[in-house]
């Protein structure tokens, strides 16, 4: 069964044809409505289209050539055509895509449900048509940070239940953004001129989880919703502009390790945001966190090992409902052998909703906080450590602020300084009276003492 849009006559025109079952059907309306919405007009007809979408089916032989059938004839007639549908998400008889095979000339190729990457597809090779309100929207939207730094999310909500939280509550549970938009939105970042890509979530080593790793398109190339995968094409990414990939909210499953040597060989930054909360057994269990802090512990070694410079930030909860001396003894010795970078830590305070506040044994208040002081002592000393083991080191600076094109020095950020959270780089004058510094560029420093959080360092 062949469905056609209604003919239109004003550039700039798209044919459609739909082939299909009523769900291609469905997603064909989608496509159309989003046509209409840029502007663009829709034909029946190849002939005068500037381009042809056709929409296929892949379920049975028979649809199967129909598809092929269609996209041959509309090349012919036509001859720029973007396919989408199930018939694009089907691999050959050997390797990769059975379309892309059988007619290597088509401009894209998407699976089906991918309205948003069919219009990137339109976008790239046929400009929308000029619209005075939307137009005066900045392509990478419209940003609160600093121009060279933005926030990437991922997803929303969080399959967890971690007794002290009530985010699941809500916001609901995991719902992981389609690959492709995420991909084309860090796009959009870095063409605008972010330097540095902060991805956040609840939870970002659960990407994909919820559509079970499903297989996207980006670039009319399908690729895996999942983890690995996307850090990956972040990293490539941001080769050309040079641009940083930080990694927040990750917790320690197994599959992380997948991603420690795209942060050796310096495609993502080494460095990982992970909010342990706590490091004894029986404390996580009480807080329903999905790892135990033994394992947490061989598992920060294997990351060191397989990457040496990496920097982990934390954050920990003292005076947890039941805490014992015992197992408040066992987080600071934790603290210790783990070194961890950058560590904050909470004092127990019960959120409104909160399961844990049915849980026996709240701790006084003062407890609790003298607990979290005794905690920050700690990390204090293995953090200011760990900076005074990078004095005479050379470290790239993304550079914050700069008064007086940076003459009398500015404030930036290393790779272990994640903004707002973190502690900064604060720049002497440069080293040569010639060198200037710009917010948002990069520039080489040499670390040559401590202060607080802070390092100390001279651009050159
Ligand atoms: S603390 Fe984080 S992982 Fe736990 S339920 Fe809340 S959002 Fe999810």
């Amino acid at each position: 069964m062949r469905e056609v849009a209604s003919p239109e006559t004003k550039t700039p025109k798209v044919g459609f044809v739909s082939l299909g079952c009523p769900k291609a059907l469905t997603d064909s309306e989608l496509i159309l409505t989003q046509l209409s919405a840029e502007g663009y007009q829709t034909s029946k007809t190849f002939e005068g289209a500037d381009l042809v979408i056709v929409n296929t089916c892949g379920f049975i032989d028979d649809a199967v050539r129909e598809s092929l059938d269609t996209i041959g004839e509309a090349l012919a007639e036509n001859g720029r055509v973007i396919v989408t549908g199930c018939l694009g998400a089907k691999g050959g008889a050997g390797e990769g895509n059975l379309v892309r095979r059988m007619h290597p000339s088509v401009l894209a190729v998407t699976g089906p449900h991918a309205t948003r990457e069919v219009m990137d597809a339109v976008h790239a090779n046929l400009p929308k048509p000029h619209d005075p309100f939307t137009d005066l929207v900045p392509p990478a939207g419209i940003k609160l940070t600093p121009r060279h730094y933005a926030y990437l999310k991922i997803s929303e909500g969080c399959n967890h239940r971690c007794t002290f939280c009530i985010i699941p509550s809500m916001r609901g549970d995991l719902v992981s953004r389609p690959i492709g938009d995420v991909l084309n939105e860090a796009r959009a970042l870095f063409e605008s001129g972010v330097k540095e890509l902060l991805v956040i979530s609840q939870d970002t080593s659960a990407y994909g989880v919820d559509v079970k790793y499903r297989t996207g398109f980006w670039d009319g190339k399908p690729i895996r919703t999942r983890m690995l995968e996307l850090v990956q094409s972040l990293g490539e990414l941001a080769k050309p502009y040079g641009g940083w990939v930080r990694l927040h909210y990750v917790y320690p499953y197994p599959s992380v390790d997948e991603v420690l040597p795209l942060m050796a060989s310096g495609q993502v930054l080494p460095y990982l945001d992970v909010p342990f909360q706590h490091s004894h057994p029986d404390v996580l269990r009480r807080m329903k966190r999905p790892a135990s802090g033994e394992r947490n512990l061989e598992r920060i070694r294997r990351w060191r090992e397989a990457c040496p410079q990496i920097v982990i930030r934390s954050t920990f909860i003292a005076g947890f409902p039941g805490e014992t001396e015992e197992e408040f003894e066992h987080l600071l010795q934790f603290m210790r052998e783990a070194r961890i970078d950058r560590a904050g830590c909470f004092a127990y305070s019960p959120v409104e909703g909160a399961a844990a506040n049915a849980l026996p044994g709240m701790l006084p208040q003062e407890v609790r906080e003298r607990r979290r002081a005794l905690f920050m002592e700690v990390a204090e000393e293995v953090s200011a450590a760990k900076l005074r083991e990078r004095i005479g080191a050379s470290m790239q600076v993304l550079v914050d602020s700069a008064p007086a094109l940076g003459r009398k020095g500015g404030v930036g950020r290393s790779y272990a300084d994640a903004p707002e959270i973190d502690g900064t780089v604060q720049l002497l004058p440069p080293e040569k009276l010639s060198k200037r510094l710009a917010v948002g560029e990069f520039t080489q420093a040499r670390v040559v003492a401590t202060q607080g959080h802070d390092l100390v360092a001279v651009p050159f």
